[in-house]
């Protein structure tokens, strides 16, 4: 518990559940100080969503489905009429089809390549364009991303493509909406045990590889996550935009598995 960000509001967009990174932010910067509004995708996921939020003294729920402009637009207006302003938001929000993180890369289609590139990388464009006007005395942005963007992670397949694209364009954004004050960051866990996690074949094959090879024997954890959000977030971070900060136990600096493991 801390007050690095009291006085802040922002929205967390991507909570499905618990596990969920998107929800290991929000606690962490809740426990800041931060006041938080949450984005659900549908009402299955809203009611899931809405007892997390109550717990972190939370009652503004939104419903977005990020290929949806008008679902945006109400979100973002609401957010315009309740609090006038927006400090920080959380894209924490990704999709490909199953079928299609498993097998060969060549075998992706197009209908899922578009999908998976307008869902996991063109929603922060989408996202960012309407928050830009509520952040009028700055602000900050922070997606998720994976190492699979620039290093090949067996079955990522297309999700390496979409978080390559990302990252590309976290520095576009950061330099775009920085004369506005407006920062734009990501942060590049390793694997981690959530519904979107599991979707991608051998996911526990390589949550454990990364745990037996990473320099400290780790993966990350939702509060190793949150921490780095508060950072990000907070006056701490005032000089950090268009980075991508690893939050993996160190594993991207390998060249090779430990020796204990070959
Ligand atoms: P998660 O399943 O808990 O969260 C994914 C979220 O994306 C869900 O809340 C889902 O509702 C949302 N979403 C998908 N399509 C959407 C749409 N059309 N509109 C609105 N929301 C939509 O899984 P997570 O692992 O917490 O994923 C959060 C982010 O972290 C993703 O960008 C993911 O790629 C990234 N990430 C995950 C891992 C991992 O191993 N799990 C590692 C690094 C980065």
């Amino acid at each position: 518990m801390g007050d690095l960000l009291q006085g802040r509001r922002g929205l967390v967009m991507g909570v499905a559940n618990d596990h969920s990174i998107a929800w290991g932010i929000a606690k962490a910067v809740a426990g800041q100080g931060a006041e938080l509004a949450f984005s659900y995708q549908g009402e299955a996921f809203g009611k899931r969503v809405q007892p997390l939020a109550a717990s972190v003294g939370s009652d503004f729920l939104l419903d977005v489905d990020v290929t949806d402009d008008a679902s945006l637009d109400r979100a973002f207006a609401a957010i315009g009429d309740r609090w006038g302003r927006l400090d920080f938001v959380i894209h924490a929000i990704a999709f490909s089809n199953r079928n299609e993180l498993t097998g060969r890369f060549m075998n992706t289609s197009r209908a899922n390549f578009k999908h998976s590139l307008e869902i996991s990388c063109y929603s922060l464009i989408e996202v960012a364009r309407r928050a830009h006007p509520l952040m009028a005395n700055g602000g900050s942005l922070i997606t998720l991303t994976y190492g699979g963007s620039n290093r090949v992670t067996p079955f990522y397949n297309v999700m390496g493509v979409a978080k390559a694209a990302l990252e590309s364009a976290v520095r576009y954004l950061a330099n775009d909406l920085g004369p506005d004050g407006i920062r734009v960051n990501a942060i590049s866990p390793g694997p981690m045990k959530t519904l979107a996690g599991a979707a991608i074949g051998g996911a526990r094959k390589t949550f454990r590889h990364t745990e037996a090879n990473a320099p400290l024997r780790r993966n990350a954890t939702l509060e190793a996550i949150g921490g780095t959000a508060v950072w990000l977030l907070s006056d701490w971070g005032a000089c950090t935009t268009g980075e991508i900060v690893l939050v993996d136990g160190g594993y991207h600096v390998l060249g090779m598995p430990q020796s204990e493991n070959l």
